[in-house]
């Protein structure tokens, strides 16, 4: 898997092809808000490295997957939601992943119900 997939919507948002209204980076990360938030805070946490999804992550993205969430953890940290928030991965079309650039949502800032939908 190349390092960047042309035609990549989040690949293109990273390298500021697209635009997006950034909230974090780091080496291996990049975070932006969503552009339909489903919450008060809805933050897209992505690897650099283009991975497709969680199904087709491979061992040696363990770290990386690993760096998202806790890249996650920090933002909700600063935005002071940490009674409770999720960080969810929508893996496959049945549970709703549109965009095939893995993505961790950060959704808080409001109750949120379990299970969800
Ligand atoms: P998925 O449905 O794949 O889990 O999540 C994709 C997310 O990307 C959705 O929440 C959707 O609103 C968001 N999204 C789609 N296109 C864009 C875009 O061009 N910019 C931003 N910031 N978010 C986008
Ligand atoms: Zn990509």
């Amino acid at each position: 898997m190349p390092d960047y997939e042309p035609g990549c919507l989040f690949c293109r948002i990273i390298r500021g092809e697209a635009p997006s209204k950034k909230v974090y980076e780091d080496e291996h990360t990049f975070a932006f808000e969503d552009i339909r938030p489903q919450a008060p805070t809805h933050v897209l946490v992505v690897p650099k490295r283009h991975i497709r999804g969680l199904k087709e992550a491979k061992p040696e993205d363990s770290e990386t997957i690993g760096h998202c969430h806790l890249a996650a953890a920090q933002i909700a940290r600063e935005r002071a939601i940490e009674d409770g928030y999720r960080t969810v991965l929508n893996v496959g079309p049945g549970a709703g992943q549109s965009v095939f650039h893995l993505h961790v949502h950060l959704i808080g800032g409001r109750h949120l119900k379990w299970p969800p939908g």
